[in-house]
């Protein structure tokens, strides 16, 4: 089913995002988390993909077997980057044929290893041109999704610039956003206001990153271009050499973004899971009480 129409009967949707593992092993391990998420009844999940098409039949396969063999809805992340238009057409029309009608239409970072000279020239250079080639080629067929970056995207001079882009992608089609990881909502709350008005109004879902590993998450969101701010450091610095308190920390963290987030009245909320269950079912746990479904 078409998650924008999900979007429609849901107060505030939960939803999770998963990676393809590498090996049968990890393969597994992600599935008894998927099983262990499932009575939290989620709206969607999502599964991400490799730029330049370094997961391309992994994403493919994960995607299939979690339609096939379980009753969720699921999305398939598609980034652009390194494909050509028909390359494009071949992966989404092994979607439709398989029945998934979710796409999160991204542009993804060149991979280092790529060399610019030889990317195809008639791809899609922007997330919004993948938006517009999905609408001319599919028409409704797919509910598409696309990022957005309360902080602005680390690429753009200033978030006026990286919003003035996001409406392309609007504007192109897309039906619902979900955004980057961000660790202070006042960051969400300016930019939802920001794009209200710039006319955008699709349904904009924060993408919320436990804080279970400081290190690594720190790593992911200076990547990405997220600020962690200082008195959230100096908290996780200060138990830097004990992982139970961290996680501790981290979910009670979460928690209180998260319940700001719901009593400011979001359409919902995308857990970064990176596989691992626990975190994100303490998390709601503590919420449960304020989702209404
Ligand atoms: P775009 O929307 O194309 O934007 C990229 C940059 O170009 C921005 O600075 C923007 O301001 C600018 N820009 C946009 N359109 C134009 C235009 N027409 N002309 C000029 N400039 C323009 N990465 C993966 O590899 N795999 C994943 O599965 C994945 N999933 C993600 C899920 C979410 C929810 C989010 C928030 C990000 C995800 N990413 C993923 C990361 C994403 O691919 C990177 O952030 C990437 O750098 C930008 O992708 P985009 O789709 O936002 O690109």
């Amino acid at each position: 089913m078409k998650i924008i129409e999900k979007l429609k009967t849901v107060k505030t949707s939960i939803s999770f995002e998963f990676f393809p593992p590498k090996t049968k092993e990890l393969e597994d391990a992600l599935f008894n988390t998927i099983k262990e998420l499932k009575p939290l009844n989620p709206t969607f999940v999502s599964v991400t993909y490799g730029a330049g098409g370094s997961t391309r039949e992994k994403t493919r396969d994960i995607v299939k077997k979690i339609h096939e063999e379980t009753d969720l809805t699921v999305m398939a992340h598609l980034t652009c980057v390194g494909h050509s238009k028909n390359e494009i057409k071949s992966i989404l029309d092994d979607y439709k044929n398989i029945g998934i009608d979710n796409i999160l239409a991204l542009r993804g970072d060149i991979p280092l290893s790529f060399e610019k000279e030889k990317l195809p020239l008639d791809g899609c250079k922007h997330a919004n041109e993948l938006v517009s080639f999905i609408r001319e080629n599919y028409k409704d067929y797919y509910c598409v999704a696309v990022a957005s970056y309360p902080e602005g995207h680390p690429e753009s001079p200033n978030l006026e610039r990286d919003i003035f882009y996001f409406k392309k992608k609007v504007e192109a089609g897309a039906d619902f956003s979900i955004t980057q990881m961000f660790f202070d909502n006042s960051y969400f709350y300016e930019f939802l206001e920001r794009c209200q008005k710039e006319g955008i109004n699709i349904p904009i879902i924060p993408g919320i990153m436990p804080i279970t590993n400081f290190s690594q998450i720190s790593k992911f969101a200076s990547l990405c271009g997220a600020t962690i701010p200082e008195n959230v450091v100096k908290l996780f610095e200060k138990y830097a050499d004990n992982p139970e308190e961290t996680k501790k920390i981290g979910i009670e963290f979460a928690t209180k973004q998260c319940e700001d987030l719901i009593k400011n009245g979001v359409k919902g909320l995308h857990f970064y899971t990176l596989n691992k269950s626990d975190a994100t079912i303490k998390i709601y746990q503590n919420i449960k009480n304020l989702i209404e479904q």
